[in-house]
């Protein structure tokens, strides 16, 4: 079997034959077509965050079953699916409520640990969607509507999180939301779907004047543009929110990885407004807290999708597939795995999403 793997935290991919995987009684082995990667994997490898190595990495996968084990009903043989890469005990108190990322055996196939107690299951499917062939449990098996591709299924785990972020940060629909980070894959999974959420007004925010104009055609109706630089003042950017949103925003959605943007723009949501963070951002808010008390605005954090926001989000996208596969805008064959992430890290060309084909 054909397969990117990674050895160290260095995180060239290292491509070759590995064995094909054996499915367990509950697991089933699918024929990966298309698998999502993005640079933040590589950036949690670097952290130590990714505890067995070598590993396949690649959490957003979609393809069709080729094999199911023993007590799986054989009749998924065959099926088109996506693979919910979220593993989690399935029976705590955040897992029975739909904040199962809470978790504390929240692993990811093909990506990392993020609790004390989920290394054995994350043992068991550590290896991911680069390769020809992977090892899932069947009950992360979502079928793909036929007419979403597997390039788009591949990437409903991103959509999932903008789902997520969208709906803790929306409550009423005519809204105005600010979206950092916007030429991203996560910024622009955003803006894609706001519309479903009644959003009004999308205010993007980036550093690339250039990037941030191609985005508008994600919703020209909605989306307007405002471009910040290293050396703007907070006053500077709110001024450029409002000139577009005199009341300010109801909500903004940060996704910015690193530095003070998010400072930057908290003046331009209005009182009682939010501000959801889904960036794993570790540099300081330098915001007082007497402001966010006074404007009567919610700090929210999050990180990940649940699988109802997986489900739900792949509906919305079956309804217009089209308006959702346009933000793919790279495609690459598994052996060009090191040239699709040399061009992810290095940020050189705008990328929005980009699929890898495992090749037959
Ligand atoms: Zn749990």
């Amino acid at each position: 079997v054909f397969a990117a793997q990674v050895h160290d935290k260095d995180g060239s991919l290292v491509l070759g034959e590995v064995i094909k995987p054996v499915a367990g009684p509950n697991d089933v082995i699918v024929r990966v077509e298309a698998a999502g990667l993005a640079p933040g994997i590589f950036h949690q490898l670097r952290k130590g965050a990714i505890p067995i190595l070598p590993t396949i990495l690649g959490h957003e996968i979609a393809g069709v079953v080729e094999s199911a084990g023993e007590l799986v009903a054989p009749e998924i043989i065959g099926t088109r699916v996506r693979v919910h890469p979220n593993l989690s005990c399935g029976i705590c108190e955040y897992c029975t409520t739909d904040r199962e990322m809470m978790c504390s055996a929240e692993s990811m196939i093909g990506h990392g640990v993020f609790g004390p107690r989920a290394i054995p299951r994350y043992t068991e499917y550590h290896n991911g969607g680069l390769a020809e062939f992977v090892k899932v449990p069947a009950s992360n098996l979502d079928e793909l509507p036929s007419n979403v591709s597997f390039e788009l299924g591949a990437k409903v785990h991103d959509f999932a999180n903008a789902l997520h972020a969208l709906r803790l940060a929306i409550h009423e629909p005519g809204s105005t939301v600010i979206v950092t980070a916007a030429t991203g894959a996560m910024g622009t999974a955003t803006m894609a779907l706001a519309r479903e959420f009644g959003v009004a007004r999308i205010i993007a925010v980036g550093r690339d004047s250039e990037r941030l104009a191609k985005v508008v055609s994600i919703d020209p109706d909605r989306i307007r543009v405002v471009h910040i630089s290293d050396d703007d003042t907070a006053d500077g950017v709110v001024d450029r929110i409002r000139a577009i949103e005199p009341s300010g925003a109801h909500a903004a959605i940060d996704f910015l990885p690193a530095g003070p943007g998010a400072s930057l723009i908290f003046g331009g949501i209005r009182y009682g407004g939010r501000i959801v963070h889904m960036g794993m951002n570790p540099a300081p808010f330098p915001v007082p807290p007497a402001r966010i008390a006074y404007a009567c605005i919610s700090f929210i954090g999050t990180r990940n999708c649940t699988r109802r926001d997986a489900l739900d989000v792949l509906s919305m996208i079956a309804r217009d597939p089209d308006r959702f596969s346009a933000l793919i805008t790279h495609r690459f064959p598994l052996e060009d795995a090191n040239t699709a992430r040399a061009m992810l890290e290095s940020r050189t060309e705008p990328i929005w999403m980009s699929v890898i084909s495992p090749s037959h």
